[in-house]
């Protein structure tokens, strides 16, 4: 080989390198593969959940639709099954307003000989509910674990069951109760599956701006939304951009799922920027550290496809067993 091409081929090894570890940066690799964790989980009500939260019978569960209202029927009296205490005076549900106004409100609630300017259109007011329930911990300091149990009703005449989006989350936040009620966490643990995500995060908006417990005590959102439909074996933790110092509980998690962290720098142009993709917005606009779990869009995203059938069960209940040793990671390690 000519030293020259030597050279070049050298300079040439070390530009990809660079680029390849940019690349790392962005979007790497946060556990090592192995076999799954210990942890026990009950499968089979896992399942159970997710099927019926995305059955037929729920409609879609449009925000304040009696669907809706099924959902968070059916989240609370799971919490009421494990014994998780109540954080508000009401009981486990936390009913909030949100008024539709002009435009949005002719775009949602259409009015027959409206004129230009809406202004014969009247204000709509409909009532959404977040489920919220705690195990309390040793501290008063606070980890909030939120899915989304709303979804997109009924348009068109279909169904839009929300299986992976969102029952997943939601008949997740019940599971990861579930593990957690014999215990004695660090933290205070929050469980709250939240409405009107779709609508624009309208519940988590309204849970953090009204939290029962003092938002100040609350020093991570772990929030899971679409984690049950995945055909390449990747989840993908997003927040490590904004707090990096997340990363370590993250990479100590024993799964057979990639945990890959990304989707959350605003100037990698390679990948969508999820930080307001979901509910952990609403804590991020607190400055309250996040991290979100969640796949990569598929065939079946906000398509009436997205039923119990098409979701990934093995993947889902491991993606579970792994969000629930980083959160037990995250109350060791969080001071
Ligand atoms: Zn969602």
């Amino acid at each position: 080989m000519k030293l020259k091409s030597l050279f070049t081929t050298l300079v040439l090894a070390l530009l990809i390198a660079s680029c390849n570890s940019n690349k790392k940066e962005n979007s790497s690799q946060l556990n090592t593969p192995n076999t799954s964790g210990d942890i026990k989980i009950d499968n089979i009500k896992l399942l159970g959940n997710i099927q019926i939260l995305a059955s037929d019978s729920l409609e879609g569960r449009g925000f304040a639709r009696p669907g809706n209202r099924k959902a968070q029927a059916l989240i609370a009296s799971e919490f009421k099954r494990l014994g998780l205490e109540t954080v508000l005076e009401t009981g486990y549900i936390q009913n909030f307003n949100h008024t539709y106004k002009g435009k949005r409100r002719q775009r949602m609630f259409p009015v027959k000989g409206k004129d230009k300017n809406d202004v014969n259109v009247p204000d709509t007011t409909l009532v959404g509910g977040n489920v919220v329930g705690m195990i309390k911990g040793k501290s008063n300091k606070i980890i909030v674990i939120t899915g989304h149990h709303d979804h997109l009703g009924i348009r068109n005449g279909k169904i839009y069951n929300g299986a992976d989006d969102d029952a997943s989350g939601s008949a997740a936040v019940i599971a990861i109760a579930d593990y957690f009620k014999n215990k004695t966490p660090n933290h205070t643990l929050v469980f709250a599956t939240v409405d009107g995500e779709e609508s624009g995060m309208l519940g988590s908006k309204h849970l953090v701006k009204n939290f029962p417990l003092g938002k100040e005590n609350i020093v991570l959102n772990i929030n899971m939304d679409m984690i049950a439909h995945n055909d390449k074996n990747e989840l993908y933790a997003c927040g490590l951009f904004h707090y990096p110092n997340l990363r370590e509980p993250l990479t100590k998690v024993n799964s057979t799922i990639n945990l890959i962290s990304g989707h959350d720098d605003p100037k990698n142009k390679t990948q969508d920027n999820w930080t307001g993709s979901s509910d952990h917005i609403s804590f991020h606009k607190e400055k309250i550290p996040f991290i979100y779990f969640g796949v990569e869009d598929h065939k079946d995203y906000h398509k009436d496809t997205d039923t119990f059938e098409t979701i990934n069960q093995e993947f889902y209940i491991e993606a579970v067993k792994l969000i629930i040793q980083a959160v037990e990671n995250f109350d060791t390690d969080l001071k």
